[in-house]
């Protein structure tokens, strides 16, 4: 692992940190939609949405290494998200530039990149989540369409897409994931039915989606039918490696050793107490480490090896780190109130980045099997 940036590297950073200087309030109003809409619009103008996704295609056509040095510097000052549509962005874009026909990539990417489709991912289902493979919805070939009968359940934003990323049964009799084929189709295709599910707070984040008789072209299937599963673990692979986690993981701690900072424990400054003192030194540590493994994983990337399972360590790392932040966050929250509200939404957070896109345990297993080769009984 080289530290060293290349000096146009160097330049490329100072380039991103003069933008910021220029066009990133302090403090940043993140909820002002005004100022989301110019921010947008002035990084898509730097095509810095989709930074390494190809020219042609409307992308930067950046290099992996400014790639990792923009998502850095952005995540460092907490500048809001590149682009609007998260799960078009991170993982069904890149499945369209893999795998995607060429009309595909005409119909779908810069859409993406502007703003103008949002997606949402159709994988669950009532009886499947980490056993993604046994999954049921079932799409048969009549002619040149598919017609789409079943259901999925914890489909984020489902409500409010255009567009849905999904998997479906094409072939019953084969082996489980052998038989999966993935789709591209819009949300508004006759026999969608959306239900909503309100979250404890009455909020609507997931929904469920039942499709009954839904036609759709089998232009609309991203790669070979039955070849849902590899599009899939690509896009998960991608889903699982934020390289700017690490950076994220350290705004929390620092935001939680100010809490600290601020509340008391015994009578004394809670950032004086041996124990709370030991658990920030035991997070900072493994923040470090976090970072570590994701510029590890970038140097295999920059060296051309194949990667996706290594992704499953931070993946994992992350989700201890969040519920053991949110726990401390909540304990020393019950002698700080007047920063109640931002952190405790922060510290109720956490199940959504630690179960969403694979459980602990299945990261685990992941991890035991792919990486240290161990027996899978
Ligand atoms: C915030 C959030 C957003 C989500 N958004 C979406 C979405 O947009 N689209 C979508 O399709 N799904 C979405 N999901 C669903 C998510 O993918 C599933 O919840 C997840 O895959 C786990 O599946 P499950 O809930 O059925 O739990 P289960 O698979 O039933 O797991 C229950 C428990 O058993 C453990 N377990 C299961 N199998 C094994 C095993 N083989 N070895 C060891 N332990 C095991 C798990 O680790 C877990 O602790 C979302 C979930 C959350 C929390």
């Amino acid at each position: 692992m080289d530290f060293q940036l290349t000096a146009e590297e160097q330049a490329f950073r100072d380039e991103v940190r003069s933008f910021l200087d220029a066009n990133l309030p302090d403090p940043v109003p993140q909820d002002d939609p005004a100022f989301l809409k110019e921010w947008n619009a002035k990084v898509r103008e730097k095509r810095w949405i989709g930074f390494n996704w190809p020219v042609e295609w409307g992308g930067g056509g950046g290099d992996l290494m400014r790639q990792f040095v923009l998502k850095e510097e952005m995540s460092a000052r907490r500048a809001p998200a590149l682009g609007v549509d998260f799960m078009g962005l991170t993982w069904v874009g890149p499945a369209i530039i893999t795998h995607g026909s060429d009309a595909q990539k005409a119909k779908h990417l810069e859409k993406i990149l502007d703003g103008e489709s949002y997606w949402c991912t159709g994988y669950s289902e009532p009886d499947v989540g980490s056993d993604l493979a046994a999954l049921q919805c079932r799409a048969v070939l009549d002619g040149d369409e598919y017609v789409i009968n079943g259901q999925k359940i914890w489909t984020t934003a489902a409500h409010i897409s255009s567009d849905i990323f999904m998997l479906v049964r094409t072939d019953p009799d084969v082996a489980k994931w052998k038989g999966i084929s993935c789709i591209l189709l819009p949300m508004d295709s006759p026999g969608i039915e959306i239900q909503p599910i309100p979250n404890l707070s009455g909020k609507v984040s997931f929904n469920q989606v039942f499709f009954n008789d839904v036609r759709t072209p089998v232009s609309n299937r991203l790669g070979a039918e039955g070849e849902g599963w590899r599009v899939v673990m690509g896009a998960l692979a991608n889903e699982r490696s934020g390289i700017s986690e690490a950076t994220e993981m350290q705004q929390h701690l620092d935001d939680i050793r100010e809490l600290a900072r601020n509340s008391t424990r015994n009578g004394h400054p809670a950032l004086e107490d041996n124990g709370v003192c030991r658990r920030l030194a035991d997070m900072e540590i493994r923040v470090e480490a976090m970072r570590l493994t994701g510029l590890r994983h970038l140097t295999d990337q920059l060296q051309g090896k194949r990667s996706g399972s290594e992704t499953a360590i931070n993946k994992l790392q992350r989700g201890i780190l969040e519920f053991e932040m949110s726990e401390l966050t909540l304990e020393l929250l019950g002698s700080a109130s007047q920063q109640l509200s931002q952190l405790t939404g922060d510290a109720l957070g956490w199940h959504g980045t630690v179960i969403g896109g694979g459980s602990p345990n299945i990261q685990r297993n992941i991890i035991g099997e792919r990486i240290l080769g161990l027996p899978k009984d």
